[in-house]
């Protein structure tokens, strides 16, 4: 986070009880920019997924279209419908694709489906006859075993002499399942595979790479490309430094200090136990927000493998969380904080500009894209304007 005016004109409309996002949409632009440059020569969509990776899909399309992007993928035909006004003309892919009872979301929305299996594929050709031309994705799996059509579904397609005249994809697309760790073979060979699929439908645009996939190199680029998390400010690839922006700040306030004295112990199951005479911040966070009980600083039977728990930052010190996170509370130790330095009514950063989502989330045996899409309800929101 900045202290420029736009920050303190954002933050200024804040209800003063409550926890607060701050989401910065000029960093959102940036980011965007930076994964369609890193795209070369195939342009970047931008995926407004789950109310856009949980950061609000209204603020994120306006401002990812400003920036330039004409292409959207969602999860579903509820979310297109939602996006088409915000995007007039822009394409809006649907990640789920059409079955029956549905339709009418895409012919009154114009939302472009994606077809992952030859019953979406059936069902589409049939809609197609009643209602006229519409556009189609073809999805083929070339190895997440997720959704798509077989690699043998999709060359007996393409090579079909029988196939419908009317069909034809206007993009044929795959997804990667290992692209966060660039050694993995699977990266290799599923390109093989889509090099075959995109050879056998020439002529018809294709799309790979998601964030890590873009970070792969320009092979798999093709003419499109499909960053999420990398333009929300996450961390695309395991273990390379993160070179986006952070996005989300996400702050929580304080409500109480106490002082506690060696020996005695804090939260539910006595999870936190303390060594050394010490002071708590009791903050009012926790897993109810998709602050997750698995960053508890202790106590959580599940993670003894990474046992030391998330961190916040306040007044310029990171600070440890501790015992378990409840439904809405959560324990920090400010013991180290000048004396009075932590109040009542300050707000600990639980990630942002100082500590990385990521970090929060590998504390809880996650990943930002959990965090981010399960942040709950009960946050002022602000948005600070792109430029
Ligand atoms: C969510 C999604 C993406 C974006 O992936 P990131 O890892 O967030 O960059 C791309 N393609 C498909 C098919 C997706 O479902």
């Amino acid at each position: 986070m900045t202290d420029s005016d736009d920050t303190s004109a954002a933050l200024a409309g804040f209800d003063a009880a409550s926890n607060r996002l701050i989401i910065d949409l000029g960093a959102l632009a940036d980011n965007w920019r930076t994964m369609d440059k890193l795209s070369g020569t195939a342009r970047a969509a931008a995926i407004l997924k789950a109310n856009a990776y949980g950061i609000g899909i209204e603020p994120a399309a306006e401002t990812l279209y400003a920036a330039g992007a004409r292409d959207f993928f969602v999860a579903n035909a509820e979310e297109g419908a939602e996006l088409r006004p915000l995007v007039p003309d822009g394409r809006i892919y649907i990640l789920a694709g059409m079955w029956p009872g549905n339709e009418h979301l895409f012919f009154d929305n114009g939302l472009v489906p994606i077809i992952n299996s030859e019953e979406q594929l059936a069902f589409f050709m049939s809609a197609l006859s009643e209602r006229g031309d519409h556009p189609c994705v073809l999805h083929v799996d070339t190895g997440m075993n997720r959704l798509g059509l077989s690699m043998k579904e999709a060359l007996m397609l393409a090579n079909d002499p029988a196939r419908p005249a009317s069909f034809s994809p206007i993009l044929v697309m795959s997804h990667l399942a290992c692209a966060d760790d660039q050694a993995h073979p699977l990266n290799r060979r599923q390109l093989e595979s889509f090099r075959a699929v995109t050879a056998a439908f020439e002529g018809v645009e294709s799309s790979l790479a998601n964030s890590a996939g873009i970070h792969l190199g320009s092979e798999y680029h093709f003419d499109m490309t499909r960053p999420g998390i990398a333009v929300y400010g996450g961390e695309a690839v395991n273990g390379a430094p993160n070179m986006m922006k952070p996005v989300v700040t996400s702050e929580a306030r304080i409500l109480q200090i106490r002082d506690v004295r060696t020996g005695d112990t804090a939260s539910y199951g006595a999870s936190a136990q303390f060594a050394r005479d010490s002071r708590v911040a009791i903050v009012a966070i926790g897993y109810a927000d998709g602050y997750h009980r698995s960053v508890s600083g202790g106590g959580v039977a599940l993670r003894q493998a990474t046992p030391s728990g998330a961190y916040g930052f306040l007044h310029g010190h990171k600070v440890a969380h501790l015992g378990r996170v409840t439904m809405d509370l959560s324990l920090f130790d400010v013991t180290d904080l000048p004396v009075n330095a932590a109040r009542p009514g300050d707000y600990i950063e639980l990630f942002g500009e100082n500590i990385a989502i990521d970090d929060v989330a590998r504390a809880g045996g996650t990943i930002g894209y959990e965090m981010l899409t399960s942040l709950g309800q009960r946050y002022d929101r602000a948005y600070i304007e792109a430029e």
